[in-house]
């Protein structure tokens, strides 16, 4: 059957694809699109599906600038409120007034153990 082919180089290349979308997005929240904000939103909309569609994520530090609430982008100052107190990072978003702790210490020490960096052309050579 031709349409079982079809289906089955479809699941082989289906993570790929998804990373290789995934890197594409969060290059682009890279290049600090933060005047657009309709742009930032439907950035952080869309790395949310393909995370929970194909089991993928994003590097941590890019994780915690979405509302996982209302599904847009956390930009300090603008959508949302950042505080310190007792040694936690508080996030607060302005749509819908969810916090998010982070802890001081501990950010430091996961930023060290992260491999490096992907970039785009590593994975388009694969
Ligand atoms: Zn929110």
């Amino acid at each position: 059957m031709p349409n079982s082919k079809i289906k089955k180089r479809y699941f082989k290349n289906r993570k790929k694809n998804a990373s290789k979308a995934m890197l594409f997005l969060s290059n682009i929240l890279n290049e600090r699109n933060l005047t657009n904000d309709t742009l930032a939103d439907s950035v952080a909309k869309s790395i949310m599906r393909l995370g929970k569609k194909h089991g993928i994520r994003t590097k941590k530090d890019k994780y915690n600038n979405f509302c996982r609430t209302c599904q847009s982008s956390l930009i300090p100052g603008k959508s949302c409120r950042v505080r310190i107190s007792n040694g936690f990072i508080l996030n607060t978003c302005m749509t819908c007034q969810r916090i998010y702790r982070f802890r001081l210490d501990n950010q430091d020490s996961e930023e060290n153990n992260d491999e490096s960096p992907i970039t785009y052309n590593q994975i388009c050579k694969k």
